[in-house]
């Protein structure tokens, strides 16, 4: 006999159940040749100093500065998900932000550099802390599959398998939400996950923009479904499934109508569509937490219905925003704190 427990049930949510972190990056040769300066300053361990004409002051739950490593953001957004993964509790980490701020590196590291150990991201030191935490365990059998999709202009796009585009959201009572027909691969492995991560990003579309040319206008998630049971003395076997997203937003500046035609445009337009939506959800679930009856409405995008179970409810979020120190970023720097700052 099984029993099974999922925890997407929308219950009453907790303070803790959305952190936000603001991490600042290094300030860059390039921008340092623009001869600018740095206009952002930590003044304390939760807020920061934005020097405008008259100073302004953001306040989250933790500032990643620019002397922060990558296990210095693994302790404060990584592990404590890791955790809450175990205990069967949905999560997700979001890297949102302009291009070239640091999202990408926050999430799986430089790019072209796997072999830089203290430089990996969030997601091989997640997975390395997730693979040591069950390999202690004794009496729980845990098992864990990780797929990889792409949005891209609203549409869905398998990374591990990229001949399947277009793919659907589905929903029925026994798997909550879900994506018909992705590929799923069993991982035992920090190396597993790294070999799935590599084929993914390979296959990730890029695009061009003035700030980087690896730039990408798409979503990626990566998500990992756990899947852990214990039998007790008198036979029953308990289940605790779930599941962990891991996402580097699309970039978040604001894309130039001017020159835009065609295919540049609706995607300018796709990707403003699935950030304003998550926005939305975030701020809508931020309501419901003080108490608000609110609609919440992850229908309106394909990234906020794909991880409606991973969001709100018992769900844990955590949002990294990603912000470069140098003034010619000011503008784009400002929008996304202020995004960031709704989210509290
Ligand atoms: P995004 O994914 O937001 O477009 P990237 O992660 O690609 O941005 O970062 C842009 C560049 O800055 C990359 O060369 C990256 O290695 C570097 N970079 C980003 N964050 C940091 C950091 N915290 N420390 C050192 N280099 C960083
Ligand atoms: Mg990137």
């Amino acid at each position: 006999r099984a029993s099974t427990y999922q925890y997407s049930e929308q219950a009453p949510t907790s303070s803790d159940n959305l952190k936000v972190i603001v991490r600042v990056r290094p300030i860059n040769d390039r921008e340092r040749g623009l001869g600018g300066h740095k206009c952002i300053q930590q003044s304390s361990s939760q807020s920061l100093k934005v020097l405008t004409s008259d100073a302004q002051y953001f306040t989250f739950d933790a500032i990643a500065g620019e002397a922060t490593d990558q296990e210095g953001v693994f302790e404060v957004a990584g592990r404590p998900i890791v955790e809450n993964c175990l205990a069967g509790y949905n999560s997700c980490i979001f890297a949102y932000g302009q291009t070239g701020s640091g999202k990408t590196y926050t999430m799986s590291g430089p790019s072209g550099a796997e072999g830089l150990h203290e430089r990996q991201g969030l997601i091989p030191r997640v997975f390395d802390h997730l693979f040591s935490r069950i390999a202690k365990m004794q009496t729980r059998q845990v098992s864990c599959k990780c797929s990889f999709l792409e949005i891209y202009n609203e549409n869905i796009t398998d990374l591990l398998s990229p001949s399947e585009a277009h793919l659907q959201i589905r929903e029925d009572a026994a798997r909550g939400t879900y994506v018909e027909n992705l590929c799923e691969e069993e991982v035992s492995s920090v190396d597993d996950v790294a070999r799935l991560l590599a084929r993914g990003q390979a296959a990730r579309r890029v695009g061009e923009t003035n700030m980087n040319r690896e730039s990408s206008r798409s979503h990626s998630v990566f998500t990992c479904t756990l899947q852990s049971s214990t039998t007790d003395e008198s036979g029953i076997t308990n289940i605790l499934r779930s599941r962990l997203n891991l996402v580097d937003l699309a970039g978040s500046e604001r894309q130039k109508s001017s020159g835009a035609a065609g295919e540049r445009l609706r995607e300018a337009s796709s990707i403003n569509k699935s950030l304003s939506s998550l926005g939305l959800v975030i701020m809508s679930l931020v309501d419901v937490q003080r108490g608000a009856q609110r609609h919440v409405p992850y229908r309106d995008s394909r990234l906020t219905y794909l991880l409606q179970d991973s969001l709100g409810g018992n769900s844990k979020t955590i949002m990294v925003a990603n912000i470069s120190p140098a003034s010619a970023n000011l503008a784009e720097t400002i929008s996304t704190l202020r995004f960031a700052q709704r989210a509290k």
